[in-house]
């Protein structure tokens, strides 16, 4: 059995309505071990059936048994397997990758074996010192000798083995020294074992073959026929390396993962300029991203956590209400109607607001304020901290002392920013503008035996609070806080308020709190005639806005990321046309269709990786200049946003790139090859 036979093989090309045959009826067999010259004139079809001989090409008509085993069964998959396996090529024009070096270039066939790194460049080296290449290993294409590229390009076809070369015009570019010395080459090589077909042009070239087959216009005009006495033979392995064995499926995915991040690397490092701004789009893509994850967790973590911690659970309830009519005065709440609320189910505990309008004077200033009952444990409860001065002591609370303490918007209404108001006397009198708790209603007065718009009480200022949280809620005018028993005793004695707080025990929804409160003190007062304010609705409303503002942010992060995903497919599209000669390559030395896919899907990866980098490099600037601008919100640019960018960006390129890699996997080896 012939290690190559054809049976009447055509090659047809079309060119609009004239058909070129380039082959025509071929039928010739080829054992082992021989030396083959195929001769003719240019354009006679020689490259053709080398191509065809090499499965980088299909026959339009005919059969090519290989090992007896019909080539045209046979997928793309497993043509590349043979170009693998069995075949080396060698072209006239070397068709070297220019941006590997020599070992690089010779141990390309390996990769596609799935062989490691090292035990490829081990082989590789082993190769070309043998062809007399060991001070040029690390030499690019273009710092090579024409002589010099083509003994790497023999490495390169006996890499895996290289049982068929098949040499297509290997002198034609060379001088004729090292013409002479590639023929000696391919002598040896058949003399260790190879089948050498070799395509010239040239009748001394030919000659020195051991059979030649002469083509004139695609047909066989002349064949000597396997010389008598030739023994068929099988090639020995080859002495210098150990044998390439093949990896399994996921050794060789990492080994091709790696070339493909490399090859990338390189063709993205060769076009910098292109490569930044291909990647422009996809980093501002990705800084919004990563933006987002960033503000959304720090507001999380600083506003929402705070307001969590202060208003989860609270519900806050005053008479009237914006849909009573204007001066309509609803009474203040029984602490009767406050008591029957603290059985309703989910309430823990029910607090009563002692507070009353009041005007407040300090030497020529007046402010509308707020008086407002305080205990030992206000503070913590309001989320306040004393900014100046003290809290009132036990004493004072025990005993109703005249003191007081301003909360930040009543110290302003009152004092100078200069001046400090610990210690100042404060005059206290009851507000004409807000009467309804000023001795109304039920007859009990404050400030007994005096009016309210002339009476007016001696206190002293004895501390400020601010805020202890970020929020800065105000609610209304300026509260000056006095001893709770001195509120009962010289401002309102009336067992009644108007307003209270309710805290929730969370055994409840709160809406469903909200809801049995608001029923039971319609039914205890008749009509809805108060308002209520509810921390957890509240907090839900605040999340909401956080949300907007997230789905504002990603909106911007989805079109960018659409635009440069665009532009990456375009540019990688550009890069597949310009590299199609180095697809062509890797195709003849045995990738696979998935192989060149896979490589310029990482291309795609890799570009929109980097843009997702340079984008969160964006964002952590962004982050750094907003911490440096205000001190509420604390940013950080974290782990898990790298992450969010990472995964993004690799999901963008594996989308965006999906188009480019299948047009570069489609291309027919020998088209790519022939493009220059
Ligand atoms: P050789 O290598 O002997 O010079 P080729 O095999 O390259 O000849 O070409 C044989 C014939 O086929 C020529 O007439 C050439 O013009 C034609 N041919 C080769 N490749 C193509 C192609 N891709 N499209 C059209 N015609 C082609
Ligand atoms: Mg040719």
């Amino acid at each position: 059995m012939a290690l190559i036979e054809l049976r009447g093989v055509s090659r047809r090309y079309t060119l609009g309505a004239i058909e070129v045959r380039a082959l025509d009826g071929i039928s010739l067999a080829i054992e082992a071990g021989e030396f083959v010259a195929i001769m003719g004139q240019s354009g006679s079809g020689k490259s053709t059936l080398m191509n065809v001989l090499g499965c980088l090409d299909n026959p339009s008509e005919g059969q090519f048994f290989i090992d007896g085993q019909d080539a045209g069964q046979f997928g793309p998959d497993e043509l590349a397997a043979l170009r693998r396996e069995r075949f080396g090529f060698i072209f006239q024009r070397y068709h070297l990758l220019p941006h590997l070096d020599a070992r690089g270039n010779a141990a390309l066939p390996a990769v596609y074996a799935g062989v490691g790194s090292g035990a490829r460049g081990a082989r590789a080296q082993a190769l070309l010192e043998r062809l007399g290449l060991g001070e040029r290993l690390h030499h690019k294409p273009n710092e090579l000798s024409g002589g010099q590229q083509q003994r790497v390009s023999i490495a390169r076809a006996l890499m895996n083995g290289g049982q068929i070369i098949l040499a297509d015009e290997p002198t034609g570019a060379l001088d004729t020294a090292s013409g002479a010395e590639m023929l000696r080459l391919l002598k040896e090589l058949n003399a260790a074992g190879h089948t050498i077909i070799l395509v010239t042009h040239d009748p001394t070239v030919a000659a020195h073959a051991r059979r030649v087959i002469e083509l004139r216009d695609g047909r066989v005009v002349k064949d000597d026929g396997t010389p008598a006495g030739h023994t068929p033979q099988a090639l020995p392995p080859a002495p210098e390396a150990p044998q390439v064995q093949q990896g399994g499926w996921l050794r060789r995915w990492q080994v091709q993962w790696r070339e493909a991040v490399a090859t990338a690397w390189l063709s993205l490092q060769g076009n910098r300029l292109r490569t930044f701004l291909s990647m422009l789009g996809i980093s501002i893509g990705i800084a919004s991203v990563v933006s987002i994850v960033a503000l959304t967790s720090a507001a999380r973590s600083t506003f929402e956590g705070e307001f969590q911690s202060v208003m989860s659970g609270k519900i806050w309830i005053w008479r009237g209400n914006n849909r009573l009519p204007p001066g309509a005065q609803p009474p203040s709440f029984r602490l009767a109607e406050i008591d029957a609320l603290r059985s309703l189910p989910g309430v823990a505990s029910v607090q009563g607001e002692r507070q009353l309008p009041v005007l407040l004077r300090h030497r020529s200033s007046d402010a509308n304020l707020n008086a407002r009952g305080a205990d030992g444990n206000t503070l913590y409860e309001r989320k306040l901290k004393v900014d100046s001065g003290r809290f009132f002591n036990a004493y004072e609370l025990s005993e109703g002392a005249q003191v007081l303490v301003l909360d930040e918007q009543s110290r302003k209404a009152l004092f100078k920013d200069s001046e400090s108001p610990i210690g100042k006397t404060v005059l206290l009198s009851g507000s004409g503008a807000t009467s309804g708790g000023l001795g109304g209603g039920d007859g009990s007065s404050i400030l007994p035996g005096t009016t309210p718009a002339t009476a007016a009480l001696p206190f002293t200022v004895i501390g400020t609070v601010k805020a202890d949280t970020q929020l800065g809620i105000n609610f209304g005018n300026g509260i000056a806080f006095v001893p709770e028993r001195t509120f009962i005793q010289r401002l309102d004695s009336r067992p009644a308020v108007d307003a209270f707080s309710v805290q929730m025990d969370f055994t409840q929804p709160p809406e469903e709190v909200l809801r049995h409160i608001k029923h039971r003190l319609v039914a205890l007062r008749g009509a809805e005639n108060f308002s209520s304010w509810s921390g957890d609705s509240e907090f839900r409303k605040m999340q909401d806005v956080t949300a907007g503002f997230a789905a504002l942010f990603a909106g911007v992060g989805a079109i960018a990321l659409l635009v440069g995903g665009v532009g990456v497919m375009n540019i990688m599209l550009v890069s597949v046309s310009e590299r199609t000669r180095e697809i062509g390559i890797r195709m003849a030395v045995g990738a696979r269709q998935g192989d060149v896919r896979l490589q310029f899907l990482i291309e795609a990866v890799v570009l929109c990786c980097l843009g997702g980098l340079v984008g969160v490099g964006f964002s952590w600037l962004g982050a750094q200049a907003l911490n440096a601008a205000q001190d509420k919100l604390a940013v950080t640019v974290s782990w898990s946003a790298l992450g969010v960018a990472f995964a993004v960006s690799s999901a963008v390129g594996l989308i965006f790139g999906t188009v480019p890699a299948r047009r570069a996997a489609a291309l027919s080896p020998v088209d790519a090859l022939a493009r220059e």
